[in-house]
């Protein structure tokens, strides 16, 4: 991660509003991860009421095989909420059956992406949901130890899932012999520092093994070689939260939820310019209208102008767009666009959307890990291109300029975060080309408040 001296934000911070303060909101439609939460009811006999660690009690009760309970969370066609939204049962498919090999589980909570806050919600009011899911997909994979990995920043959800851990473990759901049963697991928290880049799986490895968070190489994969160079199962803090519900009942329940490829209910993180931020967990497919409603709608009756759909690394969508699109996986993608992590960060007509780019790009050069050149030093230049046609300096050229430093880091980099940069540049130069121009050629913005 390198420092770079900076003038301030321009763009009003589009998450830290509600990222230190609670967004937990009672406005969800068919919750199973935020249902009959108040805030306070997060210990694990509060969960216990919520029909708590039922699943778990079920698989050991009756047996159940663990080859039955990865083919139930394939036939629900869960995809993973951290953002690939790969099917979650193949992946677990994907580890061997020896279990004669150590192998681990992991749990990834290095929630830093701009606009996204929905893991710490999760593990902030129902932790004992994750620690369930994971003692499932442990015993579906025959794996003894996993860690979750919680992002640095939010030391005391940190502090709150140890605690809910030892509360697991006194009461049997973790250490040896779960619920009298031969199966052993047990679960650590461990928390980063603050990077960015800590949430790739592989740089997340690394910092798990007490080594500087940065990417590696793949292949191999995690599956293959992870931990230590163990067999490594990794997946996303709401996946983990999914788990329970679809055992409980059953796979093809939880697939009539949603529509499509897009099965289930999805925690969207709504920020920037609504009335109410936060979190809302909705069925798949939800139209973007409804859940804007339930974020109270664009602030002060303004006019929507753009929605990042899925996080800040997803391309830029404007309001003709969004508008008539559901939030599924493949509709976002048809429309140009991904569901990335959830993260809809909506800016309404008062955004000059050169600011708003100008601030994405100085996340990304800021949270750069530096191992690849054309990540390091293109998103260094990305910034500074921005930067300079913002404050009235640009030329045309610069326009061309910022699509060949573009080309330049796409798919020539380790890990995803290169191509994170680029895609919202892209983007926004697509849709809002004439805000650029003007910037350029006027010296000053088209959007009126900024004149
Ligand atoms: Fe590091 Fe960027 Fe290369 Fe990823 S793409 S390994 S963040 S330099």
């Amino acid at each position: 991660m390198k420092k770079i001296d900076l003038p301030p934000s321009l763009l009003p911070n589009i998450s830290d509003d509600v990222t230190n303060s609670m967004c937990l909101h009672n406005r969800h439609i068919s919750p199973q991860i935020m249902a009959n939460l108040d805030g306070y009811n997060w210990k694990i006999n509060d969960y216990i009421n919520r029909d708590g660690y039922i699943a778990l009690k079920n698989i050991i009760k009756n047996n159940i095989l663990p080859n039955e309970i990865i083919l139930e969370i394939t036939n629900s066609g869960l995809r993973g909420r951290g953002g690939a939204g790969f099917p979650t049962g193949i992946k677990w498919g994907f580890i061997t059956k020896d279990t004669n090999i150590k192998k681990y589980l992991i749990c990834n909570s290095d929630e830093g992406e701009p606009g996204t806050f929905k893991d710490r919600d999760i593990l902030r009011f129902n932790p004992h949901i994750v620690i369930e899911g994971m003692i499932i997909a442990a015993y579906a994979m025959g794996i003894d130890i996993g860690y979750n990995y919680i992002h640095g920043e939010i030391f005391e959800v940190y502090k709150r899932f140890e605690f809910a851990i030892e509360e697991a473990r006194n009461l049997g759901f973790l250490g040896k012999n779960i619920l009298g049963s031969k199966f052993n697991f047990d679960l650590y928290a461990v928390h980063g520092y603050g990077a960015y880049i800590c949430g790739e799986e592989t740089a997340l490895l690394e910092s798990l093994e007490g080594n500087k968070g940065q990417p590696r190489f793949k292949p191999p994969f995690p599956a293959q070689f992870g931990l230590y160079g163990k067999p490594t199962v990794i997946n996303n803090t709401e996946t983990f939260a999914a788990i329970p519900w679809i055992i409980r009942h059953g796979a093809h329940s939880y697939s009539k939820i949603g529509i499509n490829n897009s099965t289930g209910t999805k925690i969207f993180s709504i920020s920037g310019d609504v009335n109410l931020p936060g979190n809302y967990e909705v069925p798949l497919g939800t139209s973007f209208i409804d859940l804007l409603g339930l974020a109270g709608g664009v602030r002060q009756g303004n006019t929507l102008k753009a929605v990042i759909p899925g996080g800040s690394s997803s391309p830029v969508l404007p309001s003709h767009i969004i508008n008539k699109i559901s939030m599924d996986y493949d509709a976002i993608s048809k429309a140009g666009s991904m569901l990335g992590s959830g993260a809809v960060i909506v800016l309404d007509h008062t955004r000059c959307m050169v600011k708003s780019l100008m601030q994405l790009s100085l996340f990304y050069a800021e949270e750069s890990c530096g191992q690849c050149t054309p990540c390091r030093e293109g998103t260094y230049w990305l910034y500074n291109i921005i930067h300079k046609i913002e404050i009235g300096k640009g030329t045309l050229e610069d326009l061309d300029l910022l699509k060949s430093v573009s080309n330049n880091i796409i798919g020539n980099t380790i890990c995803a975060l290169g191509d994170a940069a680029v895609m919202p540049i892209n983007s926004f130069l697509q849709h809002f080309w004439d805000e650029f121009v003007y910037h350029i050629e006027h010296k000053s913005c088209l959007v009126p408040q900024y004149l």
